[in-house]
C-alpha cells in the first residue's frame, strides 16, 4: 500500500529508512530516495522499470547543503544565488568526499544537484539531512506526473509513500546545465531559460551550446563518452571461464575459479544487490587489476531480468570498443 503524506516528517522517516517516497516540487513529482543508500537508489530503478541507468539529480534543501558534495565554482555559486530554490539543476564535479552513491551518478565523476522550490519538500529536505536522488516519479516511458493522483496512478503499491503537495506549478523539468566544463553547455532546456542563465553568467548575446541529440544520448548512457568512467582494462562478457590475468566480475554463489582478482556482485544471486555493487566493483576490480599487472576483467553472466537488463546494458557499454 502506498501512503498519501501530508507531513514532511513522515516522509522523511521513510527515506532515512531507506523507502522510496515521491515528493512534490515546483516541477514534477520526484521519486525520492536515499541518495547515499544504494539499495535504495537501486530500487529506485526497480520501482520506475527502467532499463538502464541513468544519473539521478540529487536534491538539496540548501546551495551550502548541495556545495558540500560538488565543486562549485563562481559560475555555480552566482546562479544558485539568483535560481536556487528553483527549476535550474546545476552539473558539476564531485568532491573526493562525496558520499552519494555512485549508483544515483551512474558511475559518472559528475553529480546533478538541485534546490527544488516547493515549501513541503524543503522541509523534507532539511529534515533527512542528506542528499535525496529523485527522478521523475512515473513509470519509464510514461510522461512526469505533475499531481499526487499522477504519481499513484503509475507507482501505488511500488512505493512506500507519496508526499502530497498540490499541483505542480512550472510543470516541466528543470533546466540541466552542464558547468564541469570551461564552457556551459545545456543539457536539458526547462523551467529556467537558457536567456535568464546566460544574462548570469556573462554571456549576453553569446547563446549557451545545447548539447547535441547524440552528446545527450551518451549522457544519458554514460560510458560511452566519458573515458575516465570506462574501465582501462579491457572487458569480456558473459565468462564461462577466466585465467589467473583476468580480474572477474562475479555473479552468485559459484565465482569462476582462478581468477587474478575477484569482485562478486551478489554471492546470493540478487540482481538489485548487484546493481548496488556493479559501478563500484567495476572501479575496484579496474584498479586492483592495473596494480596487479592484470590484462583485463571478464564478467560472468547476469540474468537479464527486473535491474539485471540495467546491469547487462551497463557492462556492454563498458566493454564496448573505445573511439
Ligand atoms: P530526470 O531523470 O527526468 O530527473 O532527468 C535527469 C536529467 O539530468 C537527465 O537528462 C540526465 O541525463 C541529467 N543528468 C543527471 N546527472 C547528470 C550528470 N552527472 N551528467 C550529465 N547529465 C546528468
Ligand atoms: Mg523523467
Amino acid at each position: 500500500m502506498t501512503r498519501l503524506l501530508t507531513d514532511p516528517a513522515e516522509a522523511a522517516a521513510l527515506l532515512c529508512a531507506g523507502e522510496l517516497v515521491a515528493f512534490p516540487s515546483e516541477t514534477v513529482y520526484g521519486l525520492g530516495a536515499d541518495a547515499w543508500n544504494g539499495a535504495a537508489v537501486a530500487a529506485v530503478f526497480t520501482a520506475k522499470g527502467r532499463p538502464h541507468f541513468n544519473p539521478l539529480i540529487c536534491h538539496f534543501a540548501s546551495s551550502e547543503a548541495a556545495f558540500a558534495e560538488v565543486v562549485a565554482d563562481a559560475r555555480a555559486r552566482a546562479l544558485a544565488q539568483k535560481f536556487w530554490p528553483g527549476p535550474l539543476t546545476l552539473v558539476l564535479p564531485r568532491r573526493p568526499s562525496c558520499r552519494v552513491d555512485l549508483l544515483a551518478g551512474a558511475g559518472l565523476d559528475t553529480l546533478a544537484v538541485r534546490v527544488p522550490a516547493h515549501a513541503a519538500t524543503l522541509a523534507m529536505l532539511r529534515q533527512v539531512a542528506r542528499p535525496i536522488a529523485g527522478p521523475s516519479a512515473n513509470r519509464s516511458g510514461q510522461v512526469s506526473p505533475t499531481s499526487a493522483a499522477h504519481v499513484l496512478a503509475g507507482l501505488a503499491g511500488r512505493i512506500a509513500a507519496v508526499l502530497e503537495g498540490g499541483d505542480c506549478p512550472v510543470g516541466v523539468e528543470s533546466t540541466v546545465l552542464d558547468l564541469t566544463g570551461a564552457g556551459a553547455v545545456l543539457l536539458r532546456p526547462g523551467g529556467v531559460p537558457a536567456a535568464a542563465i546566460e544574462a548570469v553568467i556573462g554571456r549576453v548575446g553569446r547563446p549557451l551550446p545545447l548539447a547535441t541529440a547524440e552528446a545527450t544520448r551518451s549522457l544519458r548512457s554514460p560510458g560511452m563518452l566519458l573515458s575516465h568512467y570506462a574501465p582501462s582494462l579491457p572487458l569480456r562478457l558473459e565468462a564461462q571461464a577466466v585465467t589467473g590475468a583476468e580480474a572477474l566480475l562475479a555473479f552468485g554463489p559459484r565465482p569462476l575459479p582462478g581468477a587474478g582478482a575477484l569482485w562478486n556482485l551478489s554471492p546470493g544471486g540478487d540482481v538489485a544487490e548487484a546493481a548496488t555493487r556493479l559501478f563500484s566493483g567495476l572501479r575496484w576490480l579496474d584498479a586492483e587489476g592495473q596494480r596487479l599487472g592484470l590484462t583485463g576483467m571478464a564478467a560472468m553472466p547476469v540474468p537479464a531480468e527486473g535491474l539485471g537488463e540495467a546491469i547487462l546494458d551497463r557492462l556492454a557499454r563498458a566493454a564496448a570498443p573505445r573511439e
